[in-house]
């Protein structure tokens, strides 16, 4: 049986920091506040922005939420986020996806507050491998799990399944700034299992439930899970069939209780770093 890599242990690890963090920024009258913008009514972003401001809300964090139907004009959304931009109130923007107008959008969010690194300049600055600003939070949570479970990158052979831009490629090159030897997969590469099955680390953000099975780990593997699926039957699972492969890796991250526990901490974390980053001003 594997390691189970624990992500809501990483979280609760990081919990009592992070309140002592809230805690002082609002003796200093700093109340963190996140910004979440929605377009449309998609049932899916609908379920994460409520339990985002519940998980703020347990926290401290303030939220503040602006929707918008789906034929909004793209300037009317625009305003919304210049608004907050200029708002010392407001210290994170988070857009919900999907959006319409994505790259401009998330472009127009100002660096100090793009607090998933939605925006090209966040972007540009992970590929040049600068430690400004924020990274995205569900690569940076997969980075964390390895961090705390003490598994090394450096010169190792990792195999990152998926190039999208908010998981797949900005991980890849987390895992080159860390030393990694990284191999990027995706829906046209041949002999997916054989080059999954020669990876130390494989980290799976394809989007497919249950795809990978233990003909694609090895013994001494280590599995990080990134996606997410809701089955008919109601259960979460993730892009990894788990119980198919537990027994033949070395350690593995679970869904639910893996990456997702994670990178909601992360998220709220860059939160308070950006508050941070207002005082004094
Ligand atoms: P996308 O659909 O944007 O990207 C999927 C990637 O997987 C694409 O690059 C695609 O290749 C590749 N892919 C699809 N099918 C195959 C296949 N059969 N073989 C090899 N590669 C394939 O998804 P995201 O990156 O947004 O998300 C990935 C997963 O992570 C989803 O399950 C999502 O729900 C989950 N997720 C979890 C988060 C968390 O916090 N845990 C946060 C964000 C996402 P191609 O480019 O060729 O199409």
């Amino acid at each position: 049986m594997a390691i189970i890599l624990d992500g809501k242990e990483v979280a609760k690890n990081k919990e009592q920091q992070l309140l002592e963090e809230i805690e002082r920024l609002k003796q200093n009258q700093i109340n963190p506040c996140l910004g979440m913008l929605r377009v449309g009514e998609k049932q899916d972003s609908i379920s994460y922005e409520k339990s985002m401001i519940k998980k703020c809300g347990k926290y401290g964090i303030e939220t503040k939420i602006a929707t918008f139907s789906e034929n909004t004009t793209k300037q009317e959304i625009l305003e919304q986020i210049q608004k907050w931009n200029q708002d010392s109130r407001i210290h994170g923007i988070l857009l919900l996806r999907p959006l319409p107008f994505e790259e401009e959008l998330c472009d127009a969010i100002c660096f100090e507050k793009d607090v998933d690194a939605m925006g090209k300049e966040s972007m540009a600055n992970i590929y040049k491998g600068k430690k400004q600003g924020f990274v995205p939070c569900t690569p940076e949570a997969c980075m964390k799990i390895l961090e705390y479970y003490h598994i090394p990158c450096e010169g190792k052979n990792i195999v990152v399944v998926g190039r999208s831009l908010i998981v797949g490629k900005p991980m890849a090159m987390l895992l080159l700034n860390h030393n990694a030897t990284v191999t990027i997969c995706h829906s046209k590469t041949n002999h997916l299992a054989e080059i999954c099955k020669k990876a130390d680390i494989l980290v799976v953000a394809m989007g497919k439930a249950r795809k990978i099975t233990k003909e694609y780990t090895n013994p001494t593997q280590v599995v990080i899970d990134v996606g997410i699926h809701r089955t008919k039957e109601g259960e979460l699972c993730g892009d990894v069939d788990f119980q198919n492969v537990v027994d033949n890796v070395r350690a593995i991250t679970p869904v639910p209780g893996g990456v997702g526990s994670v990178t909601t901490m992360q998220l709220l974390e860059h939160v308070v770093r950006a508050a941070k980053l207002t005082e004094g001003k």
